[in-house]
């Protein structure tokens, strides 16, 4: 029957091109897998915004996670991390970023990293050097920081920092004034 095995012959062609086309995929997944096992392998730990990090690691066009699996590359800036991941699906490069963008940027324009700026102002509120921070990252098996990454935002926030430490020192003041004021008067009343 000719018809038949017309038939039989494309649906034998379909099948293998669709085996030979789901191979190729496997193939290529493996050949990440193992290109990219050494970015993992050498990594250490990351400081991650948990909520942000979740909402990138999707692949909106195959609508379907990434994995960290298939992380091709890491731009380290300070604490934070840029990362490079393929989709294994549609193979396209997705970029994930482990901090937020603070709303401010470098004079030049370039971009700050929120944990960065968090580091700079926990630096000057707790009054620990850069080097003595470094100390502890490194410790810590965390990313340490470069002085510039550290001294950026410091400046950048340098007037907020100020005008908030002095808002702070004028409602200390103020505290203290009420407090002198009342005990006062209630030794006023005792006299009396
Ligand atoms: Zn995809």
């Amino acid at each position: 029957m000719p018809f038949m095995k017309k038939k039989e012959k494309e649906r034998r062609l379909k099948v293998s091109t669709k085996m030979t086309e789901k191979w190729a995929k496997v193939r290529t997944v493996k050949a990440f897998k193992e290109e990219l096992t050494p970015v993992i392998a050498e990594s250490g730990r990351r400081v991650i915004d948990l909520q942000l990090f979740a909402r990138q690691m999707w692949c909106e066009e195959c609508d379907v996670p990434l994995s960290l699996r298939f992380l091709e590359e890491e731009r380290r800036i300070g604490l934070a991390s840029k990362f490079f991941v393929r989709c294994h699906q549609c193979l396209a490069r997705k970029e994930v970023l482990s901090s937020a963008l603070a709303p401010r940027t470098t004079e030049d324009g370039r971009a700050l990293y929120a944990i960065n700026c968090k580091a700079a102002i926990a630096c000057v509120d707790s009054g620990v050097g850069h080097e003595q921070f470094n100390k502890v990252l490194s410790a810590m098996n965390l990313p340490t920081i470069h002085a510039n990454t550290i001294v950026t935002p410091e400046r950048r926030m340098g007037p907020s920092i100020v005008e908030v430490a002095e808002q702070s020192c004028r409602d200390a003041i103020l505290e203290e004034r009420e407090l002198t004021l009342r005990k006062s008067s209630r030794t006023h009343g005792q006299r009396l």
